[in-house]
């Protein structure tokens, strides 16, 4: 029997293969008018949103479900978040909160019930410090992966930050309070959070962290005494993050790309294997990056609606059809090695000893990867001929 992808579970879909158009499933009931002077004498006119355009504009999403929103808010400080926490008790509103609210694919800026406010934290935007001996930077919500990474290369900085598939205009934090995840070894964002200040629901800002107030290891060291608690403020909505230390990562005197691309499928499993060996050797540090060839059609093209053959999936043949097409492995990966060039070439070696009998392994080091860069460049630009050759 052909192997197949059966996609006939993924709400939404249409048999013509259009979208279906997501349904608000619970409408917002509409703010008092006083709860809204109360939040515009809070935050000024400028930075609450009300109208039913902007509204729904804030509840768009790309999964089938949302919910419509009573306002908008933008606030500028930690004094406005604690104000508007005690005017909800008070009125008895929702309150759902974004740092910068490009959460694609995960919900965007819907709250989970319809008639929430939703405070979106992008105009508190500073960085501020980055401790160059420490490896750390201590950034607000709205700082973006793109504001901190240029503010790195623009100050000479000897660190690197992590950077995600996504945006560069997402959050810092929002990412890592989500504990979404990159690509060096410091790509679980989470886990490279250190000491945090936490507005909570009765208005309170609290510290969380190793260490008693004002102490200088605040945002080097995570343990200090007592419980740790910064895990109760991570995909939970019990507080909102005002502030956070991220470590960042010395840059390393070399790095090489990896990607490998799996020959058979009916590998995986040593693939698997060997992987998990790499990686407990030290030889991975770096997130891996595995996706599927469903995955990877869906990045480059549109759904073969044409090679359905009447049926919800793709048969195998379809699949080869489109592997062979857009020249795709069944399961491709991507990592990078990271050291001096003594270091790499160990790590190559090893490598190529665990992998190569399995696929293709290619590495990039920095020159490769400008050439990809500039080819990329050009083919955003012209992308339409090349398309034609
Ligand atoms: C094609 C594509 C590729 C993607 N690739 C990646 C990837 O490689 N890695 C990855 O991690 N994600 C990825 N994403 C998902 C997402 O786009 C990113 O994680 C993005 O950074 C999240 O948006 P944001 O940073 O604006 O976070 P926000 O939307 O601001 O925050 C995300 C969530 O964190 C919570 N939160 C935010 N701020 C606070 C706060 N101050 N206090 C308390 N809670 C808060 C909220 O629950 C919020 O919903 C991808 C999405 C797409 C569509």
């Amino acid at each position: 029997m052909d192997k197949a992808i059966d996609s006939s579970d993924c709400a939404g879909y249409k048999a013509k293969g259009e979208w279906a158009k997501p349904t608000l499933h619970e409408r917002a009931t509409s703010l008092d008018a006083e709860v809204v002077s109360a939040l515009v004498e809070i935050v000024g006119e400028q930075y609450v949103q009300t109208t039913p355009q902007h509204l729904e504009e804030n509840s768009r999403v790309t999964i089938p479900k949302n919910t419509l929103c009573s306002a908008v808010v933008y606030p500028g400080s930690v004094a406005e978040i604690q104000a508007i926490f005690k005017l909800a008790a008070h009125s008895k509103f929702n309150i759902w909160c974004f740092s910068r609210g490009n959460n694609w694919g995960y919900g965007t800026k819907n709250a989970l019930e319809g008639g929430a406010v939703i405070l979106i934290l992008e105009r508190m935007n500073r960085i501020l410090e980055v401790n160059e001996d420490l490896a750390y930077a201590v950034v607000e919500p709205g700082v973006t992966q793109q504001q901190l990474n240029e503010y790195l290369q623009k100050n000479n900085s000897r660190l690197w930050t992590d950077c995600t598939d996504s945006t560069p205009y997402g959050s810092v934090l929002g990412n890592a309070i989500e504990r979404g995840y990159g690509y060096t070894p410091y790509g679980d964002h989470f886990a490279h959070l250190c000491g945090m200040e936490v507005v909570l629901p009765n208005g309170e800002l609290i510290r969380t962290g190793g260490i008693l107030s004002n102490s200088n290891t605040w945002n080097t060291h995570k343990w200090g005494h007592g419980p740790y608690v910064e895990g109760l403020f991570s995909q939970s909505n019990f507080g909102i993050v005002v502030k956070a230390g991220i470590w960042l990562m010395p840059k390393p005197e070399l790095f090489n790309v990896v990607t490998f691309d799996l020959t058979d499928e009916a590998n995986l499993p040593i693939l698997i294997d060997r992987l998990r060996e790499l990686a407990l050797e030290g030889i991975f540090k770096s997130h891996l990056h595995m996706v599927n060839d469903f995955q990877m059609l869906s990045v480059v093209s549109r759904y073969p609606y044409e090679l359905l053959e009447g049926n919800t999936y793709l048969s195998a043949r379809s699949m080869q059809t489109l592997r062979h097409k857009y020249g795709i492995a069944p399961w491709s990966l991507v990592g990078a090695i990271y050291g001096s060039s003594a270091q790499l070439n160990l790590k190559k070696s090893s490598l190529k000893k665990h992998l190569s009998d399995l696929g293709k392994l290619e590495f990039f080091d920095r020159q490769k990867v400008s050439v990809v860069e500039n080819f990329t460049k050009i083919y955003k630009k012209n992308g339409s001929q090349f398309s034609q050759i």
